[in-house]
């Protein structure tokens, strides 16, 4: 028998070739940028796996390239209910839309696909009925308990841990011995008949990482299964790419290690390896210590968390494109307004140890970027958010939409706007006390004068001689300065207060506080001006009174 016959027994029902696969699809046009996410539905979205997707995107669509969505399924026992469905949120969330991508039993766009692995076996099989044809790969027949004897004798020798060389029991199975035991219902995998020699080197060069001198690969790595009818994922990721005609594979650090098999697969077919960038790990700050984010430790390392928090998208995306490459910050910078896929990024200003995040600089950058939008993007910020996320507060602040975004405008839409909140779920905290139906204060941030007595006596007088519902601005402030002198032992000149403080039992500012804390019960809000023409007189008085 030859490999060719024993290809056709292995695979009797597979007549298309891989010459008909690339005519089925061809090229893309002459420069077009490839890249795509190709996330297994074994997990959550990882802030790691977004910032591939980061990359993906804005590489692709620099170029107005293609960015594509492939669902890597193949290890089927592993897969998570609703996995996939979080993935096309996410991407959805982020205004990351794909290209071509497919829905598992619905919507198709783009001429390359099935996208989903589990839908290409036939196309792997061609690829794998080939190389055995050829004699570059074999069906090997050993069990998991011979695995399992020879690793542990490599590990007790000291020797390099695999099924290569003498170890590759399988490999020279005469064709005959092989479909003897194949029609005998053995189940088998099929192996790379391996032509590297570990002490060769071969030159890789990773966009990200630079040129790096790499062992040949001397594994018979599995790349199909007879037991699921599916590749592994290095089998599965050289037909994909090459069929999808990706240009660049933009994946996690992790997979740096499978180059050498990769690059031995690709040369087995003769296809052109797309590019690689294989993205840094993401670190972040513990005390003193950097140390690798982690999904058990570490709640922003799940993607869930900026969307649970309401952080703004483009805050979430600048904070990554920042670490992503270090000239963006400075570019930004200089263009204020431009869509982050403007600007020009570059791989090989990609930190290859690492990628440090840190979330007070996403808190910064989201501070900056809410303050700079109008009252009326934040309410449908806000609405949108709470809807999903704070039913309550969202009936609240839809009860009398005005004097939301009148709350919202406070110090806002003007030159220098007030930085306060960094996410939607931020703003509760900062503004609860401006609704009646929520303003129930447990305690009072008192400041300097914290005897109630004399508390109550300077609201007294403040509501009865100072404060006018009418006043502008500065009427209202020189009321509170007039207010202030005729306190006994206060002044409102600061200059002299600050001179001799020892003189004074407390001065305008002092004095402000108290009218603050006795209406909203915090020491830190946005201007009490504002936020007493909004109150309204009888809502004053009546939490004056309530004292
Ligand atoms: N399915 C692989 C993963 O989720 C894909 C790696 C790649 O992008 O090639 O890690």
């Amino acid at each position: 028998m030859t490999t060719k016959e024993l290809a056709d027994l292995m695979f009797p029902d597979i007549t298309k070739t891989i010459e008909d696969y690339e005519k089925e699809y061809p090229e893309r046009p002459e420069g077009t940028v490839v890249t795509r996410y190709a996330p297994s539905p074994t997990g959550f979205m990882h802030i790691g796996n977004f910032y591939s997707v980061v990359c993906d995107y804005v590489i692709a669509k620099r170029s107005n390239g293609v960015f594509f969505l492939r669902n890597e399924d193949t290890d089927q026992a592993r897969e998570v209910e609703g996995a996939v469905e979080y993935i096309m949120h996410v991407l959805d969330h982020y205004e990351f839309h794909p290209d071509e991508y497919e829905i598992k039993g619905g919507e198709t766009k783009g001429s390359y696909g099935p996208y989903i692995q589990s839908e290409r076996k036939d196309i792997y099989k061609a690829f794998i009925k080939y190389l055995i044809a050829e004699g570059k790969a074999y069906p090997c027949f050993m069990t998991q308990e011979e695995m399992d004897v020879i690793r542990e004798n490599q590990s007790k020798a000291k020797v390099r841990i695999g099924i290569y060389g003498k170890f590759a029991k399988s490999r020279n199975l005469t064709p005959d011995e092989a479909a003897e035991k194949i029609k005998a219902g053995e189940q088998y995998t099929v192996r790379l008949k391996s032509e590297g020699n570990f002490n060769n080197k071969f030159k890789f060069n990773d966009l990200a990482n630079g040129e790096m001198d790499l062992h040949e690969n001397d594994i018979d790595t599995i790349i199909y299964k007879s037991s699921t009818e599916l590749p592994t994922y290095h089998f599965a990721h050289l037909v994909d790419d090459h069929l999808m005609r990706t240009t660049h594979v933009i994946r996690g650090q992790e997979w740096m290690s499978s180059i050498p098999t990769h690059y031995e697969l690709f040369k087995t077919f003769g296809f052109k390896m797309p590019k690689y960038v294989h993205t840094p790990l993401i670190l972040k700050k513990d005390g003193d210590k950097i140390r690798k984010i982690s999904k058990r430790l570490d709640p922003e390392a799940r993607m869930t968390y900026y969307e649970e928090k309401g952080y703004p998208i483009y805050a979430v995306i600048e904070a990554i494109m920042t670490i992503a490459n270090s000239n963006y910050e400075a570019w930004r910078e200089g263009h204020p307004d431009a869509p982050f896929t403007d600007f020009e990024f570059s791989a090989k200003k990609m930190s290859p140890s690492g990628a440090l995040f840190d979330l007070d600089k996403l808190d910064n950058i989201s501070k900056n970027y809410i303050s700079r939008l109008t009252k009326d993007q934040v309410f449908d910020f806000l609405n949108t958010w709470t809807k999903e996320y704070d039913e309550e507060f969202n009936a609240v602040i839809n009860k009398d939409v005005d004097y939301t975004k009148a709350i919202l405008n406070i110090e806002r839409e003007q030159k220098k706007p007030r930085k306060d909140y960094s996410c939607w779920s931020d703003v509760k905290n900062s503004i609860w006390y401006m609704y009646n139906d929520l303003y129930k204060p447990e305690s009072y941030a008192w400041g300097k004068i914290n005897d109630l007595n004399e508390i109550k006596d300077i609201l007294d007088k403040y509501i009865n001689n100072f404060y006018n519902e009418s006043d502008d601005k500065e009427a209202w402030f020189n009321h509170v300065k007039e207010l202030t002198e005729s306190l006994d032992g206060y002044t409102s000149d600061m200059k002299a207060y600050k001179e001799n403080p020892d003189n004074y039992k407390g001065n305008v500012a002092d004095v402000s506080t108290v009218i603050r804390v006795a209406l909203t019960s915090k020491d830190q809000t946005p201007d009490l001006y504002e936020i007493m023409k909004l109150l309204g007189k009888e809502e004053i008085v009546k939490r004056i009174n309530s004292l």
